[in-house]
């Protein structure tokens, strides 16, 4: 059957993070934008990130990829739930 448990998928919402995210994540902003362009998906509200770009995202902030999972959660600019993203 279709299971309903949250997904451990990384996905930012990209108005907020290159439109009100702090200096702070500057990096993270410039990444993705990188990130969008290496696929082409440019027209997207949402972007999923690798768990191993936010690891190497980590290495540049020198915290833990939790601990920046933490500070992107606090910058408001991860999505729990793309599809009730979509919903509301
Ligand atoms: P690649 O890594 O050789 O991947 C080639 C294609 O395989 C991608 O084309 C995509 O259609 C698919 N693919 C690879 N990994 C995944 C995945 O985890 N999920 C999904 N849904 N599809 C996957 P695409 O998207 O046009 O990307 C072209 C190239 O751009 C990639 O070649 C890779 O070198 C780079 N790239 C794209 N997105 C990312 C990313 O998030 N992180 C990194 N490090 N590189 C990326
Ligand atoms: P989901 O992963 O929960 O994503 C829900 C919606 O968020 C997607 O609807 C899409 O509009 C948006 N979204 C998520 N990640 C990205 C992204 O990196 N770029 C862009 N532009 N939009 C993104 P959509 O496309 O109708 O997909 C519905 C569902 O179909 C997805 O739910 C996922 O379960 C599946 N799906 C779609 N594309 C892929 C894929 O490349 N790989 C895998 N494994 N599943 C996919
Ligand atoms: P997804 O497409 O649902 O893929 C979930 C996981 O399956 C990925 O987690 C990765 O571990 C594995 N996977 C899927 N496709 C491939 C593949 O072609 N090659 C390899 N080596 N592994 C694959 P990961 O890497 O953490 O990516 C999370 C999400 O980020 C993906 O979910 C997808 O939505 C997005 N993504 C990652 N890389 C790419 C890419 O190159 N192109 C696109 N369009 N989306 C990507």
């Amino acid at each position: 059957g279709i299971r309903h448990e949250p997904t451990n998928k990384i996905v930012l919402d990209l108005e907020k993070l290159y439109d009100e995210a702090g200096e702070d994540l500057a990096y993270v902003a410039r990444y993705a934008r990188a990130i969008q362009q290496q696929r082409g998906d440019y027209n997207g509200r949402v972007l999923s990130i690798r768990a191993d770009d936010l690891r190497a995202l980590a290495i540049v902030y020198d915290i833990s990829p939790s601990g920046l999972i933490e500070r992107l959660t606090e910058a408001g600019v991860l999505v729990a739930d793309p599809r009730a993203f979509f919903a509301s």
